[in-house]
């Protein structure tokens, strides 16, 4: 209990202490469902990186889509459901 640190020396909430520090947090671990591609049906039309609330569709060097990026990704489903190629299926995450 002596080592723990009393309400003074705790760090104020809601402040960003250093620029970019939200990529050190995976937030992926949240997700219930995840997004499964379909790089066959896909024309690489990146609506679904329009859509994607959190920037997790990956785009290669080409402009072309090249996945999705698991560390981040939600799986709110956003892009299965505005993807018109229906190349993404969102599937039950296994843990
Ligand atoms: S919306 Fe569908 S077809 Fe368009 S880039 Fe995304 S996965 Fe591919
Ligand atoms: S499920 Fe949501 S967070 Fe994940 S890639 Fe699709 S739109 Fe982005």
């Amino acid at each position: 209990m002596k080592d723990k640190k009393g309400w003074r020396e705790l760090p104020i909430g809601t402040i960003i202490t250093e620029p970019g520090s939200a990529r050190e947090f995976k937030t992926g671990d949240w997700r219930s469902q995840r997004p499964v591609w379909d790089a066959n049906k896909c024309s690489s039309c990146l609506i679904c990186f329009i859509y994607c609330p959190d920037n997790s569709i990956k785009i290669g060097d080409d402009s072309k889509m090249t996945g999705v990026d698991l560390d981040y990704c939600k799986g709110c489903g956003i892009c299965a459901n505005e993807c018109p190629k229906k190349a993404i299926q969102m599937e039950i995450e296994k843990r």
